[in-house]
């Protein structure tokens, strides 16, 4: 029996035993699976994020998918340089969602001088200018790259400020446009709903399409400027004449204006070179272009119409008003000699001219012109250094 007894305790304690095993072998598997589960929440947390912030990514660049065509459709389009500001603001406003835009242009001196902008004071525009070495400002302009706020403040332990945060608006990101290696503009958002940073890109992109309007702009305006310009006194040519003169007279008829051109041609011209030689003669004839220019509107148009021969055209004058501003303009030449490089006597010169007006005097640009040339004609027929219209004589070419 005894034996029986220490049977059953040896079988109830090896029991004991290996229920004791068995319930710490269960606990210890339970934390295992506690931390492996607490492992995968955390996984599944951080890829939850991931997943959020790639969806993010995802809707940002669908949108960009869909912006940027139309962005680079409407910088595409002709604009004036003047024009130009305006348009990349907008665009800047839409692509990265802020509340606020600046765009500031390089003046001569160096400086910046912010000509356009949402969100900002109005009183900015045309007058707040910044300094293009201080702040993000400076970083943006002297290393020709797109400056983010974060970076900035990151880079230095205590950041310094550009003007545009002395006058209160704190950019996210200032961005340079440069064209043929110099910054023309500096546009600066602040208050983005987006993350610049992850915007950069476009950013970059953005700017990269502003300086390309920029340059295009400027190329058609500078070779337009040379269409247009007489290269010798810097006036306008015939070419020009001809376009302004279309210009001039809808404006005329459609507002029942008069207008008036006079043509001028130098007397004897042929003497002065032949007297103190041609380049004397072309120094007389960019004097007498100055001449001309300072003492018109800056609403006429004052032409070299051909060698020694000018034209100007007077938007809104009648022919009392043209003919004594054309005779006024002789009368003075007459009394002004003009010092030429070279010659110890300064050069004194004549003109004669003809006036011609609309309505009176012709319809179209030709009939005007060949009553112009009527009076010049007339007046040099009778002994030179005076000027015709049509009012004073009849000047009806046949
Ligand atoms: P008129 O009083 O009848 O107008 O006499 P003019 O000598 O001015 O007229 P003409 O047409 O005989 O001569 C015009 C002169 O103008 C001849 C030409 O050498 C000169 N001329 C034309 N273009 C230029 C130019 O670009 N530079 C110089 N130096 N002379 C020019
Ligand atoms: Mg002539
Ligand atoms: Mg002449």
């Amino acid at each position: 029996m005894p034996d029986l007894l220490v049977g059953a305790m040896i079988c109830a304690v090896a029991l004991g035993l290996g229920f004791l095993a068995g319930s710490a072998y269960r606990a210890s598997e339970l934390r295992k699976t506690g931390e492996a589960l607490e492992e995968l929440r955390v996984k599944n947390r951080d890829l939850s994020r991931w997943l959020q912030e790639y969806k993010d990514i995802h809707a940002r660049d669908s949108e960009i998918a869909i912006l940027f065509p139309s962005i680079i459709r409407r910088l595409a389009e002709r604009h004036p340089t003047d024009a130009l500001p305006r348009v990349a603001v907008r665009l800047a406003k839409e692509l990265f969602k802020t509340a606020q835009v600046a765009l500031a242009v390089v003046k001569k001196d160096g400086a910046l001088l912010v000509t356009e902008g949402v969100g900002i004071p109005p009183a900015w525009k045309g007058t707040l200018t910044l300094s293009p070495l201080d702040g993000m400002i400076g970083v943006a302009v002297r290393e020709k790259i797109l400056v983010l706020r974060e970076e900035h403040v990151a880079r230095q332990s205590r950041p310094e400020l550009s003007d545009l945060e002395r006058a209160g608006m704190v950019p996210d990101a200032v961005i340079p446009i440069v064209v043929e290696e110099s910054v023309v503009a500096i546009i600066a958002v602040a208050g983005s709903a987006g993350r610049m940073d992850r915007d950069r890109p476009y950013a970059s992109m953005l700017a990269d399409l502003v300086a390309n309007a920029f340059q295009i702009s400027l190329a058609i305006e500078a070779l337009e400027q040379r269409a247009m310009t007489d290269p010798l006194t810097g006036l306008y040519n015939r070419a020009y004449l001809a376009d302004r003169f279309l210009v001039e007279l809808r404006r005329a008829r459609n507002y029942g204006f008069p207008m008036s051109v006079a043509l001028f041609d130098i007397d004897r011209f042929k003497r002065i070179n032949d007297r103190y030689g041609h380049p004397a003669g072309d120094a007389v004839l960019r004097k007498i272009g100055s001449f001309l220019r300072e003492r018109t509107r800056s609403t006429d148009a004052v032409v070299r119409y051909g060698g020694e021969e000018f034209a100007l055209l007077m938007a809104t004058a009648d022919s009392d008003v043209a003919f004594e501003q054309a005779d006024r303009i002789r009368a003075e030449l007459e009394k002004t000699p003009f010092v030429v490089p070279g010659q110890a006597e300064p050069v004194q010169v004549t003109m004669s001219g003809g006036v011609a007006t609309y309505p009176q005097d012709g319809q179209v640009f030709s009939e005007l012109i060949a009553v112009a040339d009527a009076g010049l004609y007339h007046a040099k027929e009778n002994g030179r250094n005076q000027v015709f219209a049509s009012r004073t004589v009849e000047l009806r070419p046949e």
